[in-house]
């Protein structure tokens, strides 16, 4: 691997793939070690407002990396016109069941539920999706003990894996989300780097896109990020998840039609590293929700 690296650097024939299966599957290991010696097995419990088949698709990833590494998954479906007080009585059983040690709400949810009164409900001690003000107040305060929310620890354990360090680097997001863009932007100032953040307001993109040693794109358009937006030597991170239209979603996370925000065969020639769609930050997201659970349960048994 840093052989891989050190040819991608000196030579910039071709960039190298940061594979986030990989990654993922070494995750895997060390967290189906770790459940191994346990009696009582993690538990996360998803909470599915409606039928989305997105979510569907989302939650038999979560569900199928669970059975591999030896937790457990709750699957707690409402109707999509279930009322909030029923949602929250759900939460709070959930809360004081001993043996359930995360607890995330699978977004998005029907507009007539507020998503963050709802996730504000989770015990911050079961936020392992990070969401709650407890835990983003830890991020923002670069304090340990609490969640980072799964993409964006699965953005910084991918670029761990391959040991590129993010200190002192110039690092461009591009998107804003409290999912994605938000929790991604305090990660790499928390770990040293100079960041820059974009959205739809930004003029002259490119200009802050070309300047990035690294460059992350979360921004829902497929295939917007090209050649005139990186320089050689960079290192792109492809968050987006983006759907050929046509195919249903169950096909497109299981199999190759899904797109990314960035143009990957316009630039893969052009930097030194680049992750994929699909394959890239999505195995990560799931893994580090995992690795949440994980820390959850430490914590829990622990206290
Ligand atoms: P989101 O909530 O829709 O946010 C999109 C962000 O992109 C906003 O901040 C928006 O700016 C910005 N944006 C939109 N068009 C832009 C443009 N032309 N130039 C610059 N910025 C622009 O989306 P999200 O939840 O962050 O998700 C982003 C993408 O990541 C989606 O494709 C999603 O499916 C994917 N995703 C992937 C994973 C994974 O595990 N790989 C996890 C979550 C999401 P404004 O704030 O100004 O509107």
């Amino acid at each position: 691997m840093i052989a891989d690296l050190k040819f991608n650097f000196y030579t910039n024939l071709m960039a190298l793939i940061l594979d986030g299966k990989i990654a993922r599957d070494s995750i895997a290991e060390k967290l189906k070690n770790t459940f191994l010696g346990l009696g009582v097995p993690p538990q996360l419990a998803i909470i599915q407002i409606g039928n989305r088949d997105d979510s569907n698709a989302y939650i038999a990833q979560k569900k199928k990396f669970a059975e591999v590494i030896g937790a457990k998954v709750e699957h707690i479906t409402f109707d999509e016109s279930v009322r909030k007080e029923d949602v929250v009585r759900r939460i709070e059983e959930l809360n004081n069941n001993a043996s359930v040690h995360g607890i995330i709400i699978q977004l998005p949810i029907p507009q007539h539920l507020d998503e963050y009164e709802l996730v504000e409900k989770v015990s911050p001690q079961k936020d392992v999706d990070g969401l709650t003000s407890t835990n983003l107040k830890l991020l923002w305060s670069n304090k340990q003990g609490g969640f980072v929310p799964a993409t964006a620890r699965g953005i910084v354990s991918l670029l761990d894996y391959y040991k590129l360090p993010l200190a002192g680097k110039r690092i461009t997001i591009v998107g804003r989300s409290i999912l994605v863009g938000k929790p991604a932007v305090l990660m790499m100032l928390n770990r040293d780097a100079t960041v820059t953040v974009c959205h739809s307001g930004t003029c002259n993109l490119e200009e802050d896109t070309r300047h990035a040693d690294i460059l992350i794109v979360a921004i829902g358009k497929p295939k917007f990020i090209g050649k005139e937006h990186v320089s050689s030597k960079q290192i792109i991170i492809d968050v987006g998840i983006n759907l050929v239209s046509g195919q249903s979603l169950e096909e497109e996370i299981e199999g190759t039609q899904l797109v990314g925000d960035v143009d990957f065969d316009a630039i893969k020639d052009v930097v030194s590293a680049i992750s994929p769609v699909p394959g890239g930050v999505g195995p990560m997201t799931v893994a580090s929700l995992f690795e949440n659970v994980a820390e959850a349960y430490t914590m829990q048994i622990n206290s």
